[in-house]
């Protein structure tokens, strides 16, 4: 993982030091988490990776170690030869007893920026042997879990006692999307399993009130939140402050061209400035359809 990547996961399993053996979600310092991160910065295959992990990984906290337990791949029908020997005081791991994992978005086809990561990753490593089949909907997982892929049109699986459920592209999920309604159904799910969950989202439109911004803008903390927002003073629509702008929301991402990142936004900055803005940019901006220009409405009222 590169740093940013690292830096989420890390706060996603962060273990409560009080955490005690039995508890679940509970036990983790963060309920859920949400990334929020410009166009091609990784953010599917970081979320795949995610997943493959709650599927197969130790993701359920087993108590605090004294040192010299060790966790074995073996155990759990793997044979990638994977051990790990604890040092005293760290947080042990298991895998969920019976994993039932959702992957969720507004439709099919994106579904398919996390789903093919996270294919190929299962596919081409150790984790063929443990999950010999994958489909185009649902993988099978040993122990009769499994990975669902949920969209707006496929709800039948909605309310089931899922173990970990993926949020993907949350800035579009908007009241006329039916969407927000699927996140409080997942999350109620989650609640009653001690699972717990992610969003990862582009910017989104804040006159819309996606699921995005209602997790950007609520006031509790227990989720953790991730969203480098540029320095305030750099301009988008000036190219060499754009450039500095890529330069710090795509940090980290070395795989990232931000040449031709520079090339896509200057194409869509000539149709739809504000969207460009929030894609690559990583602002959030209004859409050029707004009904009235920023602070119009505001500055028209009259103090009763
Ligand atoms: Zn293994």
């Amino acid at each position: 993982m590169v740093d940013w990547q690292l830096w989420c996961t890390a706060n996603h399993y962060r273990v409560r030091p009080g955490a005690q053996l039995g508890q679940l979600a509970t036990a983790f310092h963060y309920r859920r988490s949400q990334v929020v991160a410009p166009q091609k910065t990784g953010k599917g295959p970081w979320a795949a990776a995610g997943i493959a992990f709650e599927a197969v990984g130790p993701a359920v906290f087993v108590g605090w170690a004294r040192g010299g337990e060790v966790y074995d791949c073996r155990d759990y029908g793997c044979g990638c030869g994977f051990q790990f020997v604890y040092e005293p005081g760290d947080p042990m791991g298991r895998p969920w007893p019976t994993p039932l994992i959702q992957l969720t978005a507004t439709a099919e086809d994106q579904t398919d920026n996390v789903y093919r990561p996270l294919v190929a990753m299962i596919k081409g490593g150790a984790l063929a042997d443990l999950i010999p089949k994958t489909g185009e909907e649902f993988i099978r997982l040993p122990n009769d879990g499994r990975i669902d892929v949920v969209t707006s049109s496929a709800r039948s699986r909605l309310g089931q006692p899922v173990t970990y459920v993926l949020q993907d592209e949350t800035g579009i999920w908007t009241k006329a999307s039916g969407m927000p309604k699927v996140a409080d159904t997942q999350r109620r799910g989650l609640a009653g399993m001690g699972g717990r969950s992610t969003e990862t989202t582009n910017c989104w439109d804040p006159s819309e009130e996606s699921t995005a911004q209602l997790t950007a803008e609520a006031t509790v903390q227990d989720i953790f939140r991730f969203h480098r927002v540029p320095p305030a003073h750099l301009s988008y629509r000036n190219k060499v402050e754009r450039r500095q702008i890529h330069r710090f929301v795509y940090a980290g991402s070395w795989w990232v061209d931000l040449d031709a990142i520079e090339a896509e936004a200057a194409e869509l900055l000539e149709r739809d400035p504000a969207q460009a803005e929030r894609f690559f940019g990583n602002r959030i901006v209004h859409g050029a359809g707004s009904w009235l220009r920023e602070g119009l409405w505001e500055s028209r009222k009259v103090a009763a």
